[in-house]
């Protein structure tokens, strides 16, 4: 019999396996049940679709049994099956999405904890084996064989004798050690007791023999031990049981088995509707982004059912994208069981679903934010972006449902707000929405255009995410109040008095400024200004895009030449406004030079790179050495 190699990431995790590293071996039996659950599954599915194939469903089950002599647990299920091709691949590489993890994190031991808490699937029951064989009979071959492995060293396929379609699965269990007790796994109680903790809402019968004490003398009160085949499981599904009967932690576990997390989720919830469309969901909404989160292969989705049977494991019409970080699971009963992909799509009950748990989602947070909002806190700084970005896709289409969940950092509270709770303080005489962005709520708090604005006590709202802005311009306005950013050069601050004294200054230094213009290509003015208190210079923008917003588009790959139309502005009240105009009558070349230095330093402000370092940094030297 030829000996057959492992796939070498298997090799390793099998290593791992065999070796021990898990401290919870318990979950080998969460893995293998929930094969099964899904091998009865995809049985019962094809059933729907393929006339010739009769399924009773009461008879899909799952059978355990153990063997103290032997050392061996053997799990059977009357399921889909597996022919010899499958056997060699579906057992020979690491298919299970916390393999994955487990795979890319396989030579990191120092996260080994955080793994150990995913599901790694088949190969989780060499932590407690050491060997395993795998007969199976396909719902389509006549013939069965019988994969046997003792770990990493390889596996054999033969030919084996199984009546009926569907896997076995045996397990030699490893000796005791000191430190490991394999043995406890050949109890009726301990086995029951796992069922019930991982696999209790597994829909098929899980059936195991146990011993029962039947009273047969009453006034003796003697009792005589019974076998009898129980079924373990609660069997109803967790959604849709009664909420009040099921506990938080309940919940907890079912999201954490189910959606492969090591965290419990943040907010579950729950619902079941009834009316034009009909259907129970139980949704959750993850404590931090999923792992796969931001890989281009993410696929969103709710798992559909329909009347309890799995028909789609990522239904990705039922989430916006805006909510594409939300778990879950929806049954229906308006859906027919063998409805194909193309005709659920077009199906007007999932745009019906699909709209009704949007607006479920939206509400609940909207719930949290009100009543819980240090929990909306801990939900906005790890999915806040997806808001954002729902706020400006689709040409701002969802942006009035969205606006009210956006929250931004206020520089006079000092902590996040809502846009609400900024309109409900705005001074009397305010008639915009301040706000101002940067890398840093630091960096911002320091730009000298923030001061004008927090010199007349207004608040101004602090953007530090690179989509921000782009939200607050897809917005436009909030209750009738347009946004400004403080950096744009139309505030229109100042009172009439002190706009008479600039218009003025700038008219008498024409010349001059046009000279220092001449001097800088990228900007299309520079001027005087009366709002900029201690600060010398600023960089100012005029139109839509401003200087974050071009960092932006600057980090793009296709570059699409959309630049902000910036003004250097010079402080009036500053002693280097009266430098400039001694410059001016006595040294012009020294003009240029100063407008060069004045020009990098407002740049710096901004966090944008000085354009000439070497010749600024000569230019400055010049002036301090003198
Ligand atoms: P996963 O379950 O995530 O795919 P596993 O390593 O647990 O990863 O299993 C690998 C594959 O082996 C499964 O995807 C399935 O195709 C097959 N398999 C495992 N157990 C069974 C079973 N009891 N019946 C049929 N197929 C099975």
């Amino acid at each position: 019999m030829k000996k057959k190699e492992f796939k070498s990431e298997s090799k390793k995790l099998l290593d791992l396996m065999i070796n021990s590293i898990y401290t919870n071996k318990d979950i080998f039996l969460r893995e293998l049940i929930s094969n099964s659950s899904d091998a009865l599954d995809k049985l019962y599915y094809k059933s729907l679709t393929d006339k010739k194939l009769k399924v009773d469903k009461e008879k899909l089950e799952i059978n355990l049994s153990f063997d103290k002599e032997k050392r061996t647990i053997t799990l059977e299920d009357n399921g889909l099956g597996m022919n010899k091709e499958e056997l060699e691949n579906n057992l020979g590489t690491i298919a299970k999405s916390g393999s994955q993890i487990f795979k890319e994190n396989l030579d990191k031991k120092k996260d080994i904890d955080i793994i150990g808490q995913f599901g790694v699937g088949f190969y989780s029951a060499f932590m407690v084996s050491d060997k395993i064989e795998v007969i199976s009979k396909s719902i389509d071959d006549e013939e069965a064989n019988i994969w046997s492995s003792s770990g990493a060293d390889g596996y054999t396929i033969e030919s084996a004798n199984k009546e009926n379609n569907g896997t076995k699965i045996i397990l030699y269990l490893k000796e005791d050690t000191e430190d490991e007790k394999y043995s406890e796994y050949l109890d009726e109680y301990k086995l029951k007791t796992l069922i019930v903790k991982y696999s209790n809402y597994i829909r098929y019968p899980i059936k195991m023999e146990v011993t029962t004490h039947e009273l047969v003398d009453e006034k003796e009160h003697k009792y005589e031990d019974k076998k009898e085949v129980q079924i373990i499981n609660s069997m109803i599904p967790i959604w849709k049981k009664n909420q009040k009967e099921v506990s938080d932690e309940d919940y907890d576990n079912f999201y954490i088995d189910k959606f492969v997390d090591y965290e419990k989720p943040l907010k579950v919830i729950s619902s079941k509707v009834e009316g034009l469309c009909s259907y129970t969901s139980l949704l959750f909404i993850p404590s931090h982004a999923p792992y796969d989160y931001y890989n281009k292969d993410y696929e969103k989705g709710l798992s559909l059912y329909a009347s309890g049977v799995l028909i789609m494991d990522k239904c990705a019409d039922l989430l916006p994208d805006y909510f594409s970080f939300v778990k879950g699971i929806v049954d229906t009963e308006d859906l027919s069981l063998n409805i194909s992909r193309e005709m659920l799509q077009k199906s007007n009950s999932l745009k019906l679903i699909a709209k009704n748990i949007e607006s479920k989602i939206r509400k609940e947070l909207e719930n949290m934010l009100e009543n819980d909002q240090e929990k909306y806190i801990e939900f906005f700084k790890t999915f806040g972006i997806q808001i954002k970005y729902g706020i400006y896709n689709n040409y701002g289409a969802d942006k009035d449902k969205l606006k009210d969940l956006l929250m931004f950092y206020s520089a006079n509270k000092k902590k996040l707000i809502t846009l609400k709770e900024y309109v409900k303080d705005m001074a009397k005489d305010q008639e915009v929405i301040y706000y101002a962005s940067g890398s840093s709520i630091d960096m911002i708090d320091k730009l000298p255009q923030v001061d004008q604005v927090k010199n007349k006590k207004y608040d101004i709202l602090y953007l530090t995410d690179y989509v921000d802005e782009f939200a607050i311009t897809a917005l436009q306005e909030y209750e009738e109040n347009k946004f400004a950013n403080v950096s744009n050069t139309d505030l229109d601050l100042e009172t009439e008095e002190e706009k008479e004294k600039t218009k003025k200054l700038n008219e008498e230094s024409k010349d001059m400024l046009s000279i220092m213009k001449d001097e800088l290509k990228e900007v299309s003015e520079v001027k005087f200004t009366n709002n900029l208190s201690s600060h010398a210079v600023c960089l100012k923008t005029q139109g839509d895009v401003s200087i974050e917003m071009q960092k932006v588009f600057d980090s793009m790959p296709n570059d699409m030449g959309i630049k902000a139309q910036t003004i250097l502005e010079i402080n009036e009240n500053h002693p280097i406004a009266n430098k400039l105009k001694d410059l001016y009558k006595n040294d012009k070349d020294k003009l240029k030079d100063y407008t060069k230095i004045l020009y990098s330093e407002a740049r710096m402000i901004e966090g944008l790179p000085v354009e000439n370092p070497t010749e600024i940094s000569n230019l400055i030297c010049d002036i301090i050495s003198k």
